[in-house]
């Protein structure tokens, strides 16, 4: 039987609904984002598809939660270590307030967390030093790819998505906290950037591959592939005439452009997988 988690804006929120639990005589798990991802995250809980159908009724006034998703383990751990410290903190912690599955793809979730600080000043500093960044200062917003996943910044929030699951969402909102404080504390030594980046169009990557439609990496034309890679569905080293063939040529202008895009390209400059 599948299990589904949820999680919390905030700790009094998840205390009432283990109170709520505990006085219902429900069975339910936790995962805990302690120690290492406790400045990004409220524990979680884990139920039985009926314990949660109980809950949603209870829902109306007992607690608020974040959203449910299907329950999936962690494939890594939380880090042992406590989170590293800031003297000039700009991101503060964070809690996840809306918690669903990926509309794309149902086996990764989304999600949008709400932070205490304010990532409006750190963006154009980040622009500067993060060529895969689209910044848009009237929002202002930067949004990125960090593998599969999406991440969009806001002044006072996050958006992650395609995450693997809670754990996993924890660690990538952990990435940001410590990668903003990071750049935010080596201000003085960067130039601001306060330029909007254009993305690309899939046209532009399509022009970068082979054109012969050879099927090889799954799709049937290589503008099929040219539009997943632009979403950044897929890694670019699925087009094997390009990585492992006789287009090896295209390799280098594929992979800038997909740096461009934001796509993680980490280990595939010397052609591997
Ligand atoms: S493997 Fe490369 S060349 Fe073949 S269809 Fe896919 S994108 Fe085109």
């Amino acid at each position: 039987m599948p299990a589904f988690l949820t999680t919390f804006p905030g700790h009094p929120e998840f205390e009432r609904a283990c109170a709520h639990l505990n006085s219902t005589g429900a069975r339910y798990e936790l995962v805990s984002p302690l120690p290492g991802y406790g400045c990004v995250g409220v524990p979680a809980i884990v139920v039985e598809q009926e314990e949660r159908a109980r809950l949603a009724i209870a829902d109306g006034g007992a607690f608020t939660c974040s959203g449910w998703v299907e329950f999936r383990p962690a494939t890594l751990p939380v880090p042992a270590s406590a989170p590293l410290g800031f003297a000039a903190d700009t991101f503060g912690r964070c809690a996840i307030m809306v918690l669903a599955p990926c509309v794309a793809d149902e086996a990764r979730i989304r999600l949008v967390a709400h932070i205490s600080g304010n990532l409006e000043p750190v963006m154009p500093f980040l622009n500067a030093t993060t060529a895969s960044g689209l910044y848009c200062p009237d929002g202002p917003t930067f949004t990125f790819m960090e593998g599969p996943r999406m991440i969009s910044l806001y002044s006072r929030r996050i958006t992650v998505a395609k995450a693997d699951e809670i754990v996993d969402a924890w660690r990538t909102l952990e990435q940001v906290r410590v990668w903003v404080n990071e750049v935010w504390q080596r201000r003085e030594t960067i130039s601001p950037c306060h330029e909007t980046r254009h993305r690309p169009p899939a046209l532009e990557v399509y022009r970068r591959l082979p054109g012969t439609n050879c099927r090889a990496c799954g799709e049937k034309t290589c503008m099929a592939f040219a539009l997943r890679l632009w979403k950044a569905e897929v890694s670019p080293a699925r087009c094997e005439p390009v990585f492992a063939g006789r287009f090896s040529h295209l390799r280098p202008a594929l992979l800038s452009i997909c740096a461009g895009l934001g796509i993680d390209i980490k280990g595939l400059e010397d052609g591997q997988e």
